[in-house]
């Protein structure tokens, strides 16, 4: 099982979350939407090794945390995995898009600067400007979007740049992303909870719900629910092995 972007540390008692995931043998990728919340958050799963821990600066807090770029600085060089990172166009955001293209831009070139790392990128309402993003930064590592919401024009952009995706339950519900995940590249596309900001039917989703994405990954994919989950563990490896290799 595989849910590659959630926040482990918003949950009330994070502590049982990652107690079950580690019963259940996820492989989770525990984001932070801030560099000050990085290294408690890497310390709840201390020697769990399938829980990696992002560090992050999430878009919609750019204007309150862009002085929280020295300590992200600081800490690169800890982790291989970067988020919550990117760029909200949404209306709440748009008024601080400066500060938004500021810190994006600074974390990719201290991605570049390191070496190239694996990112999980937010770019509701402004998936053209997050590609525009990365293409000035072709070394910063391998780019995850996460929960894409664009156009089909920006889809094809994205899969053009080599951009992975990370689907969660919720974007199969949805007939425009049910489309849009048939035109992905099967090799680049892993499952998410986004959870316990992502809810069903009142309730905030954890990492084990990211395995209710793969039926419907299997039935737009014309496999089986089983050949599905190999391949997306075989795409995880490949990842995991990308960043290994530098
Ligand atoms: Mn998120």
């Amino acid at each position: 099982m595989i849910d590659f972007h959630a926040h482990l540390d918003l949950y009330p008692d994070p502590s049982s979350v990652i107690q079950r995931c580690t019963e259940l043998g996820i492989y989770v990728l525990s984001v932070t939407t801030t560099p000050t919340a990085w290294e408690r958050t890497s310390a709840l799963a201390s020697g769990l090794p399938r829980i990696r821990t992002a560090l992050g600066l999430h878009p919609q807090l750019a204007q309150q945390r862009k002085h929280e770029l020295a300590l992200f600085r600081e800490l690169i060089g800890k982790t291989q995995y970067i988020g919550e990172v990117g760029l909200d166009g949404g209306p709440d955001c748009k008024p601080f898009w400066n500060d938004q293209l500021d810190v994006f831009h600074e974390v990719l070139e201290h991605c570049s600067r390191s070496g190239g790392k694996i990112l999980t990128i937010h770019s509701r309402r402004a998936a053209s400007e997050v590609l525009k993003c990365l293409r000035a930064y072709p070394s910063a590592g391998i780019p995850i979007l996460h929960w894409f919401t664009g156009s089909h024009k920006e889809l094809r952009d994205a899969i053009d740049f080599g951009c992975w995706f990370s689907i969660g339950p919720a974007m199969l519900s949805s007939a425009k992303s049910r489309e849009q995940i048939a035109m992905m590249p099967h090799d680049r596309v892993l499952t998410e909870s986004d959870g316990p900001f992502t809810q069903h039917e009142g309730h905030p989703l954890y990492p084990w719900d990211a395995n209710r994405a793969l039926d419907g990954l299997a039935t737009i994919w014309s496999k089986s629910t089983s050949e599905m989950k190999i391949e997306l563990h075989q795409n995880l490896k490949r990842l995991g092995t990308s960043v290994l290799e530098k």
